[in-house]
């Protein structure tokens, strides 16, 4: 088997990678080729921790494996990131496992490569000001994600505690785009494009903060619980994400359709406007990119960085 550590691997894979492979299993998906299996994810009692397992299988490519991985919330006292994960891949023709690949940059670039994706396809025409909300570790792979997807001008952000907006002005500044904190009605009635990407329990933007034809990648919610948008915000919005299942069950959908606001029926697949199935935005004055994270989205790229490794030499052969 193949071994790619993680400390190789932002050598070795790019947000353009991440962006086309993304784009790529996201229409596999609506083709009816890859499917995700159901998400595990289990509080562990030990260390606070949040573990699970997030699979599928790509028939298409073909891709097997599986996401091991979740959320230490102690770690950062140990000097490590709190979200730790790696994938396995397997040889679909046997079940022999065929690869091991760290998992946490890949995580935040396919991440950051599905907000970009639902840009390209889902941002209002003349998109100018992207709107930032949340400025943790994902969010700068986000920016810059998203900096590929649009034509940006102008980077606006919020987040709760304003003294971590530092990360956000400095990927601004590498960028060369201007860089502004702000309040979130401010955001709102600015930004063409939103991304949440934070770890809330409780509703950030609200209906009234939106004003205008706007886009929202919702990106934090992973979670039975999180919730960043107003329900009534997405009650009244043009709905898409990445799973429906994932999506109403520890998306950022479930609480509006707990709420019998919006039934499945209402939201559609990125994919399905990927394949040209769905028309995307249309006439929509505000459209939803709920963002759940799937396994076929980290199966895809440590699969293309299981190739980039082996081209330069960087991967490790075992038996086992
Ligand atoms: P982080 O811990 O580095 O940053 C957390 C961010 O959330 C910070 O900006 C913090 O200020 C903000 N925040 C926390 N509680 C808040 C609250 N109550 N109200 C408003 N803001 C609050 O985390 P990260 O690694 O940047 O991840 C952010 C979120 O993205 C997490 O919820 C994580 O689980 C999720 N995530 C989703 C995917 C996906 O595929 N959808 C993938 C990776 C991470």
């Amino acid at each position: 088997m193949w071994i790619v550590p993680e400390h190789e691997i932002a050598d070795l894979m790019t947000p353009e990678v991440a962006f086309d492979t993304v784009e790529a299993v996201f229409g596999a998906m609506a083709r009816g080729e890859a499917r995700n299996f159901p998400v595990v994810r289990e509080a562990l009692g030990h260390e606070d921790a949040l573990y699970g397992f997030k699979g599928g299988f790509d028939a298409a490519t073909p891709t097997l494996g599986l996401k091991a991985g979740g959320y230490w919330p102690h770690n950062h006292a140990r000097g490590i990131i709190n979200h730790q994960s790696t994938v396995f891949l397997f040889d679909a023709d046997t079940g022999r496992v065929s690869a091991a690949v760290g998992g946490n940059l890949l995580t935040a670039m396919r991440t950051a490569a599905a907000a970009a994706v639902s840009i390209k396809y889902l941002a209002p025409d003349g998109t100018r000001v992207l709107g930032m909300i949340g400025a943790g570790h994902q969010s700068a792979f986000q920016m810059r994600a998203a900096a590929r997807a649009g034509a940006f001008e102008k980077v606006i952000a919020w987040n709760r505690t304003p003294e971590m907006l530092g990360r956000l002005a400095d990927t601004a500044a590498d960028l060369g785009l201007p860089f502004e904190a702000v309040e979130l009605d401010r955001l709102g009635a600015e930004a063409d494009v939103i991304i949440s990407i934070t770890s809330s329990f409780a509703p950030i933007l609200m209906n009234a903060h939106i004003t205008g034809q706007t886009h929202i990648a919702a990106m934090g919610t992973d979670t039975r619980g999180k919730q960043e948008l107003d329900t009534a915000l997405v009650a009244r919005a043009r709905l898409f994400t990445d799973e429906i299942a994932q999506s109403v069950g520890i998306g950022e959908f479930q609480h509006a359709t707990a709420r019998d606001l919006i039934a499945e029926a209402d939201i559609a697949t990125i994919g399905d406007v990927v394949t040209g199935t769905h028309p995307g935005r249309g006439n929509a004055e505000l459209t939803i990119f709920d963002g759940t994270g799937v396994g076929l989205q980290d199966l895809a790229v440590a699969s293309a960085v299981v190739e980039l490794a082996k081209a330069h030499g960087k991967a490790i052969d075992i038996e086992i």
